[in-house]
């Protein structure tokens, strides 16, 4: 592993005064002071905050939880502590949009956030919340289909108010694509995060720019899982950006990097680290990236602050 020092010096070989991370989780379970030492070791100049607006208490409800149930045993998962662990990692996720702020609000210069929505839960209420994350003056919207069980089809009256919502406030929206840990990591039960069920949103509202978290790649079982088509989305718009949070290897294995540089795709690929989900630290990610040799140093400028600055900045 390598020392802070090294890292610092392959971030200033680049032309760079920090790298910026577009993906990290302030857990409730993680204290402020842990993600600054993780923050300063790895040289992070700017991280993107997440909110999760998870309902732990949705699986306990009976109805919810026969058809999750029911869902499970479709998606050929028999385990019975499948529910108990889904709501286990609904409870650990949940982090609320008011922690976000007061952390930005704290380190204005070195944190931005996004705020998070439950698109499945009633109008009253997304439209609360969306108050709420401008109030607060976030920057963004995070969604995640999985941990929100919502499906894009099924939730468009909601996503197209969080949208115009974006396009109004000039706010990025960001949506978890892949699998998730636990019963998620069933590609079945995740399929309501590929990212091709976002191709009407993201044609509708060409003025909002799109994160694909996890550029459509995570997934303990098949890695890369709908990588192609993630890529083929931010092919065909220019309002899609790609992070790679949990899947560092796409800018390490040639056939990630080649197919991304093919689709002229570099300049919209951001770093995530995805700390502190992942178990690794943001400098392990980090040295993983700038070590790696399919990239030009140019292009680790790029995808390790460039872009990213770009798009947070505009
Ligand atoms: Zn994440």
């Amino acid at each position: 592993m390598a020392t802070a020092q090294e890292l610092q010096e392959l971030i200033r070989g680049l032309g760079l005064d920090g790298i910026v991370d577009a993906h990290v989780h302030p857990l409730t379970i993680l204290s402020e002071q842990d993600l600054l030492k993780a923050i300063e070791e790895a040289g992070v100049k700017l991280c993107a905050l997440l909110a999760l607006d998870v309902d732990p208490g949705e699986l306990d409800d009976e109805r919810r939880a026969r058809a999750f149930i029911q869902e499970m045993l479709n998606a050929g998962i028999w385990d019975v502590r499948a529910l108990d662990m889904a709501k286990e990692l609904l409870r650990k996720a949940l982090t609320p949009n008011e922690r976000v702020a007061s952390m930005v609000r704290r380190y204005p210069g070195l944190f931005m956030g996004f705020g998070s929505v439950n698109p499945s839960k009633p109008m009253g209420y997304v439209l609360e919340r969306l108050r709420e994350i401008e109030d607060l003056g976030l920057s963004g919207i995070k969604l995640i289909p999985t941990l929100q069980l919502f499906c894009p089809h099924k939730a468009k009256k909601a996503l197209n108010k969080v949208l115009k919502f974006c396009r109004r406030a000039n706010m990025l929206v960001m949506f978890h694509t892949g699998c998730d840990p636990g019963p998620w990591e069933a590609p079945a039960l995740s399929r309501c995060a590929r990212p091709s069920l976002l191709e009407p949103f993201i044609r509708s509202f060409p003025e909002v720019r799109f994160i694909l978290a996890h550029a459509g790649s995570y997934s303990a079982r098949v890695p890369g899982i709908w990588f192609d088509e993630a890529v083929k989305l931010a092919r065909a718009y220019g309002n899609v950006w790609l992070d790679v949070a949990a899947v560092p290897y796409l800018l390490v294995e040639p056939r990630f990097v080649e197919a991304l540089r093919r689709a002229g795709l570099l300049g919209r690929v951001l770093f995530g680290s995805d700390y502190p989900v992942i178990g690794t630290s943001i400098a392990e990610v980090a040295y993983e990236v700038l070590c790696s040799s399919s990239l030009s140093d140019g292009e680790k400028a790029q995808v390790m602050a460039l872009n990213a600055e770009e798009l947070l900045a505009s």
